[in-house]
């Protein structure tokens, strides 16, 4: 899967822009085995594929590939892409200097639904910024050898609480295969699996998930965990019942 040609996964934007019904998408961590291997970074990835249902029209549509192109041919910036940083988020480039690879991304359309994931590799636990900016370029080098534009989710949370920018929402995100379209990611470092979340980190996972569901009106129904979409263990056992609880009828999210 990981030689299929870069350009296979550009039929997303063509349907983020609207224009024409066909995906395939990345996903960024999936598979029962949480296996912490190639480079022990991120949550095993299933690189880039192409579902079964959309191979038959996506070769149509020149003016979409057009329309592609032109989106990709902009001069982006960092500020277009990420537009209003939420309030508290720590801004991208407190941890990486890089930029997006533009030619290997996809627009994102409007945001619909939210999706939580772990990050599923060795256990992580440090509060350190310098230790979280680390493991966050890390993840983000990672998920480039994948051939992908950037790191696969939009925010990450880490042990001490703290929300970082990871790829600009402008960005369709690369973290549940086949349902990147519309999709929120939200990562919160450490492996659910073999460690618990952190107090810190739920409460900011709770407050800042209930925050971008009131920006996108994402209704409570559309708000999943990773292993809810695809047969994966994401977000780990640890932070799986911890989020369900969230969502039953008084919890907090229920009330965002
Ligand atoms: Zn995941």
């Amino acid at each position: 899967m990981e030689n299929t040609p870069p350009h296979l996964s550009r039929r997303d934007a063509i349907r983020a822009l609207g224009i024409v019904i066909g995906a395939t998408s990345l996903g960024a961590c999936a598979g029962k085995t949480q296996t912490p291997a190639l480079g022990g970074i991120g949550d095993p990835i299933p690189g880039v594929d192409t579902p079964p249902s959309s191979t038959a029209n996506n070769n149509s549509g020149s003016a979409a590939q057009e329309a592609l192109a032109d989106w990709r041919n902009r001069n982006h910036s960092a500020e277009t892409l990420g537009g209003i940083l939420p309030k508290g988020v720590v801004a991208r480039d407190s941890w990486t200097n890089a930029k997006p690879i533009i030619a290997l991304a996809d627009p994102m359309q409007r945001v619909t639904r939210i999706t939580i994931h772990h990050e599923g590799s060795t256990p992580f636990s440090s509060t350190s910024s310098r230790d979280v900016r680390q493991r966050l370029d890390q993840i983000r080098k990672f998920h480039l050898s994948r051939g992908w534009a950037d790191i696969g989710y939009h925010y990450v949370i880490d042990p001490a609480g703290r929300v970082h920018q990871a790829r600009p929402i402008a960005l369709q995100g690369a973290h549940v295969k086949y349902n990147n379209e519309q999709n929120l990611g939200i990562m919160v470092l450490g492996n659910f699996e073999e460690q618990s979340p952190t107090a810190k980190a739920l409460a900011s996972l709770q407050q800042f998930v209930g925050s971008q569901m009131s920006q996108y009106k994402v209704p409570l129904r559309s708000v999943y965990t990773h292993q809810e979409i695809r047969p994966t263990l994401c977000p780990g056992r640890n932070l799986q019942g911890r989020l369900v609880a969230m969502r039953r009828a008084g919890g907090v999210l229920a009330r965002a």
